[in-house]
């Protein structure tokens, strides 16, 4: 006999211990039925997270290794520009100015912004579904990298806008000549080949404060990075690393250049 068919002749044979009993039966089977599915959606929803963890790392390892080499060529970039400020502002010891110096004064306007991004948090976040990741900190680890970055980039963006072209505004210093290039593969064959003249820029005070102004919003643009950009994709990476328990054998960090200064 079907369950509801004898359900309703228990009724009718006012049995209300089998009618109770029978009502019993379904409800715990449709509440199993629920914990079943709800397990379900649970181990689910466990595995995608999982999984977008997973490439999460992989693609905040890829994103610091491109900061960190990006920033190490912006302090490299930084100290020659502070050993050439201060030649031609004439501070000892006199030196020549070489022609890397004066490279770094043809591109001093340049600033690489690293392209750090974390796409699947970026997709994430772009399509309001940061929620799949449930561990509060790292989501909130996730979203605070975005906001960061994009915060120095809008800086950085603001500084380079307010820099001066120096070979441009002051021809008669920096004349940008060519030579053949070292490399036979060079696409055109030629390198630039600039030449500076210390001398005239020392008596140069115009030319100067463009130097000096540039050098400042570099400054500010690599510290800013330095300082709140790299802390915060580091946060996220060591919660990661903890939350999948991944170990990397020397850490990527003492590879980190400290910030020199001089002048
Ligand atoms: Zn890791």
């Amino acid at each position: 006999m079907r369950i509801t068919s004898r359900f309703w002749s228990a009724v009718r044979k006012r049995d209300w211990g089998t009618a109770a009993l029978d009502v019993v039966v379904v409800a715990v089977g449709i509440l199993m039925a629920l914990a079943v599915d709800e397990w379900r959606a649970e181990r689910e929803a466990g595995q995608q997270e999982s999984e977008i963890l997973q490439r999460m790392h992989s693609e905040t390892v890829q994103a610091i290794s491109d900061y960190t080499t990006r920033q190490e060529r912006r302090f490299e970039n930084l100290d020659n520009l502070y050993n050439v400020r201060r030649l031609i502002l004439n501070v000892p010891p006199d030196d020549a100015l070489s022609e890397s110096g004066c490279l770094g004064l043809v591109y001093s306007r340049r600033i690489s912004f690293a392209d750090t991004r974390i796409p699947v948090v970026e997709e994430l976040s772009a399509t309001g579904a940061l929620s799949v990741i449930q561990d509060p900190e790292l989501r909130n680890a996730a979203l605070a990298f975005i906001n960061t970055r994009d915060r120095e980039l809008a800086w950085a963006t603001l500084w380079s806008n307010q820099m001066h072209d120096l070979p441009f505004l002051f021809p008669d210093l920096i004349s940008i000549g060519l030579k053949v290039a070292d490399d036979p593969e060079d696409r055109d064959g030629f390198g630039l080949a600039p030449v500076c003249d210390l001398a005239a820029m020392r008596k140069d005070g115009k030319f100067q404060n463009a130097l000096v102004s540039n050098v400042a919003n570099i400054i500010d643009t690599v510290e800013g990075m330095e300082g709140s950009l790299w802390p915060k994709i580091k946060h996220l990476h060591e919660l990661l690393d903890a939350r999948l328990g991944i170990a990397h054998p020397g850490s990527h960090a003492a590879k980190h250049p400290p910030g020199g200064s001089s002048l």
